[in-house]
């Protein structure tokens, strides 16, 4: 690939490029031609040792200037970024596959809104003061060190922005292993951070495999881990920090259930499961896979469904008018269209797509089965790829309960004319990001994050302050000492 914003060497590291080759090759591999378009090398132990004492010696430092300082450093990346758009689009494009049309307002502005918002916020920091009497309490609002961010591979500058910004703003410095299938974006970030003033050393970025993520977040250096992957991989995580006594944010898996009752508008119902279910296809955590439609309109829905999906234009990501790109690499196509066949071979109804398409790359089409069981594997488990499962349910005291029978609970969704149903059903889902009417919008000022195992802790607005800050007390006594002796 030759690409303006191409970064020029594996690693980034106390303010700049760095490269070395002894770590294993990482081929880059471009989703819609299958061709290599550049190569990292998985850091070696010195990277990661480079990494974590760069971040260890300039937090201090970073964390005793004043909040509003930090921000305005924040904020200017978040103007580049939005300057470079397009050339940050383009490269998203290569590292991930998606469509243009979608990584030109998804993206890099997904990630430019946190520096932004987590820049504003920096100069609000502060502690409370507690009157007892004479005496008084204060608390002071600290960073927590050296942050760890390990990030999946379907957003990878959205990522590395949604965790770099809160933990910036706090004060604390940060090591991020992007997936090894998209390594390049989140080079740009920690480009750009340092063009916008960022001192050397907040934020690195080194390459590998989840052994170097391992190697991460067992380093004693390390005071927090946040990681957006798999359940599996959360589980492994969170249990390594844990050892450690180190603070955690999981983003992990769903299989999320988006719920039309029979007074909805269809053809909202539809776009919402569209956008829940095909957005980047089908690569989202928080999608809404299981389509709970009552059975009075379900065939309706499925009509409108698949005359809809008729409007994805499968073709070349870099060109603007295709909507619909391929999965992210080869296993992932492989992964998905194994449940493909385990939803035929369970008897669920294909209503459309259900096939590889014959491009170039690892396109599968959108995919639809009805007359979904509970009991499926394609209901039960996160498939990750543009696969949507319509199940029919009768009142609303089952649906919710089925809703609920899953180990995850990332997201939900209702669509209903009924406001009062609307939040009656989604107080009852067990989810930690939800949407009444509406599916899967992710701005920062919403709190994101799952309950159960799809994960701890919150992205995203005020909350993700908490996230990457402890509290420090101070008790101020006025008058005497007193003992017992
Ligand atoms: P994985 O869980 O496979 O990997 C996530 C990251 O963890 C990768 O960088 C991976 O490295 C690394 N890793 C793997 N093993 C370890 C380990 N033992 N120690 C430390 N790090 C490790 O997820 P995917 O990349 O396949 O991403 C897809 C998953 O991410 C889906 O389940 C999806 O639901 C979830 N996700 C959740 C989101 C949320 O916010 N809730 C958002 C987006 C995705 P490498 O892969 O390079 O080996």
């Amino acid at each position: 690939m030759t690409h303006p914003a191409q970064p020029t060497a594996s690693h980034f590291i106390n303010g700049q490029y760095v490269e070395d080759t002894n770590g294993t090759p990482i081929p880059v591999i471009y989703a819609a031609t299958g061709e290599t378009i550049a190569t990292v090398y998985a850091a070696t132990p010195a990277i990661v040792d480079q990494a974590l004492a760069s971040a260890k010696a300039a937090q201090k430092a970073w964390a005793k200037m004043t909040g509003t300082e930090r921000g305005r450093i924040l904020r200017r990346a978040a103007d580049m970024i939005r300057d470079r758009n397009q050339e940050l689009s383009v490269l998203e494009t290569y590292d991930t596959g998606k469509p243009l049309q979608e990584t030109l307002v998804a993206d890099a502005t997904s990630g430019a809104d946190a520096l932004e918002y987590f820049g504003g916020l920096a100069g609000s920091l502060t502690g409370e003061h507690i009157p007892m009497g004479d005496d008084w309490v204060y608390t002071i609002r600290e960073a927590l060190g050296v942050c760890v961010g390990i990030g999946a591979w379907n957003y990878p500058t959205q990522i590395a922005c949604w965790k770099a910004a809160p933990a910036l703003a706090c004060g604390n410095s940060m090591v991020f292993k992007p997936s090894e299938t998209t390594p390049l974006c989140a080079l740009k970030v920690a480009e750009i951070l340092v063009e916008a003033g960022l001192p050397a050393g907040l934020y690195n970025v080194i390459q590998g495999m989840g052994e170097v993520g391992g190697a991460l977040v067992t380093d004693p250096r390390v005071d927090k881990v946040s990681l957006t992957g798999s359940v599996p991989t959360g589980k492994k995580v969170y249990a390594a920090a844990a050892a450690e006594m180190k603070h955690v944010t999981m983003e992990l898996g769903g299989k999320s259930p988006m719920i039309v009752f029979e007074d909805a508008d269809i053809d909202n119902a539809v776009g919402g499961a569209i956008n829940g279910n095909f957005y980047s296809s089908g690569q989202v955590c928080s999608n809404g896979t299981r389509v709970f439609v009552h059975s009075s309109i379900k065939e309706k829905f499925l009509a409108r469904l698949a005359e809809r999906v008729q409007g994805a234009v499968l073709g070349d990501p870099q060109d603007e008018a295709t909507n619909f790109g391929p999965m992210v690499s080869e296993n992932q196509m492989n992964i998905v269209l194994g449940y493909i066949e385990k939803g035929k071979a369970e008897g669920a109804r294909l209503i459309c797509g259900g096939d590889r398409v014959d491009l170039p790359g690892y396109f599968i089409a959108p995919t639809v089965f009805a007359d979904v069981k509970d009991d499926m594997v394609i209901a039960r488990e996160e498939i990750f790829g543009p696969v949507m499962a319509v199940l029919d349910f009768e009142d609303e005291d089952e649906v919710i309960a089925r809703a609920n029978d899953t180990e995850f609970g990332l997201s939900a969704g209702v669509f209903t004319k009924d406001l009062s149903r609307g939040h009656r059903v989604i107080s009852a889902l067990e989810a930690g990001s939800c949407f009444i009417n509406s599916y899967n919008d992710a701005p920062v000022e919403a709190p994101f994050g799952g309950v159960k195992a799809s994960g701890v802790g919150r992205e995203n607005s005020k909350e993700a302050l908490n996230h990457y800050s402890q509290v420090k007390s101070v008790y101020v006594r006025m008058g005497d000492c007193e003992a017992a002796f």
